[in-house]
């Protein structure tokens, strides 16, 4: 068994948050190095696969002139909109058919930075019998941050893997850990 195989127990699930080209070098809300976490998450989905672990994958989704558009007033350029490239999961990305694909982002009113707002998530992980959730993905300190806040205002045990997210800045991306550290986050890495 694999170190990380090791890691994962039943209960366990991956929750892989935007890894969507806009958010990767290249795309239109580009994190540095962000595609970096790409080869270190298919790790991660290998181990779940041989463990049976589900794998859930959240996705920014937004409609054309979406409230959280600069043109909208909105703190973002225009990213992931629904059924664009940028939108895709990054292509070297190795989802199994099985992943649970979470789709946010979607509402005219507001924004959804968090797989679990108003995504009705957690009735489909307590229906697994989920009770921690190992995090990676993008950006960590807006929908990484969000979605494992939110996953320990629920319940659930969470494990950020550290080396698989990249934040939109260094200095947002300490204060995020430091809100994870506090809500009762772990830290796990991959090496
Ligand atoms: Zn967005």
């Amino acid at each position: 068994m694999s170190k990380i195989e090791e890691m994962l127990r039943r209960g366990d699930a991956l929750m892989i948050v935007d890894v969507q080209n806009d958010f990767c070098p290249g795309g239109a809300l580009p994190i540095e190095d962000g595609d970096k976490v790409v080869p270190i998450l298919n790790r991660w989905i290998a181990a779940a696969v041989a463990r049976g672990v589900p794998i859930y994958a959240s996705r920014d989704w937004h409609p054309v002139g979406h409230v959280s558009f600069n043109e909208r007033g909105g703190p973002w350029p225009p990213h992931c909109l629904q059924d664009s490239d940028g939108a895709r999961f990054h292509s070297n990305l190795e989802l199994p058919d099985s992943a649970v694909i979470v789709t946010k982002g979607v509402r005219f009113d507001q924004d959804q930075n968090s797989a679990f707002d108003q995504t009705g998530i957690v009735e489909q992980l307590r229906k697994d019998g989920i009770q921690r959730l190992l995090v990676g993905g993008l950006a960590e300190d807006v929908c990484v941050l969000a979605t494992a806040l939110d996953a320990r205002r629920e319940g659930f045990e969470v494990a950020l893997i550290a080396d698989a997210t990249r934040p939109v800045s260094t200095q947002k991306g300490e204060k995020a850990r430091k809100k994870m550290r506090d809500s009762g986050v772990h830290f796990v890495r991959t090496n």
